[in-house]
């Protein structure tokens, strides 16, 4: 029973909770017997909320009981990456420098996500501060692919996905700056959903770069996707990039099918990738033909450029943001400092791993006098055109369908301590961050050794309904062993 509450989609656990067919507190127990009994082996989680998580339910279990109308959430258990505050509950992303920090307040998402009853589990393992794409840059430990646990799951979202991948979680919560939710859901073999710039409140998201995050959902499946965007994307005064979503609806018409849609290939993103990918998700393109698309190769010039100048926006952005985390106002102090210097110096080169200060550094040198213009200026105008490229193609097209990553999950270790080549691992991802664009990931079969292969479906600003709509359409037509429950 245990196995079969675990593997069960948002949805159909839903409907089971609905029914009174199960439990909330069978539920969570279902999960957190699960994670007792795998996370040591995969490492998703960093804290285990199993004591708030069985109060939630029941509490769950006695609202259905008197009766309440509750949300389609209500009792589904659930990870957050751990950059995402939870009040009282550590929120370390994954560094040292926040081990012991517990936020006084929560995200405006969870708040959202307990208003609405899910069960939090806890808190989900990461790449530090959400830089890299393979979870090892964790304070914590990496994490493992359920899939082939001597492979990485991808990142920064990397606990995130492993958690849905191996039912250690019915969703989870992720953040996307460059490709931390829609790279790693590729590598496990699970749905993840970038959402347009605004869409989700970013209060209380730790950030890397502002102009850059959003909060998404990874889930089993997509419908599961639509469900959960459905209890977060709510406007929030207090987030100043936060919009009221036109279309927030995102189960409407998601059986409508792609009859007639019009879908992009850009033959860049295809370049980027090794043939197993190519050729999967070219596999789907010929799918959607057969569901009644059009599709059509097209270019998108700037996708080589717009990716090395989300580097240096990414890093300039995070050199400001992470200036906070000095050992004075919170986070890690340093010991036996003799001066205020010290203190600066000794707690951030301790508290900070390599790859956070490797950031740091480039960035503060992307923002300097003299290298301003030459990169920090120049990202900002090549911003301005992938826009454009964006915008050109979404004049004469309804989506644009694209490989998720170059290559499917690859040996944890072998590309340690390559920055360059790790950041190459968001080539198809990070231009959409760049444009603030919605992008959803979706498992579009294996290559020859069994791994998932993920294809990115990308739409225009706020049409999120439609990605859902031709995702599911892919999902429920392709033969390739995904979920229809
Ligand atoms: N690979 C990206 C980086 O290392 C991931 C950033 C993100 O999306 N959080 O910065």
């Amino acid at each position: 029973m245990m196995d079969e509450i675990t593997s069960i989609s948002v949805s159909k656990l839903s409907s089971l909770l609905a029914k009174k067919e199960i439990s909330a507190v069978e539920a969570a127990n279902a999960y957190l017997e699960k994670i007792q009994s795998l996370n040591s082996e995969i490492g998703a989680y960093i804290s285990i909320t199993a004591e708030t998580a069985l109060k939630q339910a029941s509490e769950v279990d006695r609202l259905r009981a008197a009766g309440e109308k509750l949300s389609p959430l209500a009792g589904i258990p659930a990870g957050i990456k751990d950059n995402i505050c939870t009040k009282g509950i550590p929120t370390t992303c994954a560094s040292r420098m926040l081990e012991n920090f517990k936020p006084p307040y929560n995200a405006f998402v969870v708040d959202l996500l307990e208003g609405q009853h899910a069960v939090i589990l806890g808190k989900l393992n990461m790449d530090e501060f959400a830089m890299g794409s393979s979870n090892e840059t964790s304070y914590f430990g990496p994490v493992k692919n359920p899939r082939d646990t001597s492979r990485v799951p991808g990142g920064s979202s990397g606990g995130s996905a492993a958690a849905v991948a191996a039912g250690l979680a019915a969703f989870a919560l992720g953040s996307d700056t460059s490709g931390s939710i829609r790279q790693p859901a590729a590598f496990c073999g699970v749905v993840g959903l970038k959402p347009t710039y605004g869409t989700v409140s970013r209060r209380g998201l730790v950030a890397l770069a502002s102009s850059l995050d959003q909060i998404g959902p990874l889930t089993k499946d997509v419908k599961d996707c639509a469900m959960v965007m459905e209890s977060i994307a709510v406007q929030d005064k207090w987030d100043a990039t936060s919009v009221c979503h036109p279309n927030p609806e995102f189960t409407k018409g998601i059986e409508n099918g792609v009859q007639g849609l019009k879908i992009a290939l850009p033959k860049e993103f295809f370049a980027a990738v090794s043939d197993e990918v190519k050729n999967a998700v070219l596999a789907a393109a010929k799918q959607y033909e057969k569901l009644g698309a059009k599709v059509e190769e097209v270019s998108i010039p700037h996708l080589k450029a717009a990716h090395s100048a989300c580097f240096v926006i990414s890093a300039a952005e995070a050199s400001s943001n992470l200036g906070k985390f000095d050992g004075i106002k919170f986070g890690y102090r340093a010991q036996n400092c003799s001066s205020v210097d010290d203190i600066y110096k000794l707690s951030r080169s301790q508290g900070f791993g390599k790859e956070v200060k490797r950031r740091i550094l480039l960035g503060t040198m992307f923002l300097s006098t003299g290298y301003y213009e030459k990169y920090y200026s120049k990202s900002l105008q090549i911003r301005t055109l992938i826009c454009n490229d964006f915008k050109n193609i979404f004049e004469r097209y309804d989506l644009i369908l694209t490989p998720t990553t170059p290559t499917t999950a690859y040996k944890l270790g072998e590309k340690q301590g390559d920055s360059l080549d790790i950041f190459m691992g968001d080539i198809c991802t990070s231009s959409v961050n760049m444009a603030g664009l919605p992008a959803l990931s979706l498992p579009c079969g294996a290559d020859s050794q069994g791994l998932p292969v993920g294809m990115q479906l990308i739409g225009k600003a706020f049409d999120e309904q439609l990605l859902f709509r031709a995702a599911y359409a892919y999902e429920q037509n392709a033969n390739i062993g995904q979920r229809k429950d």
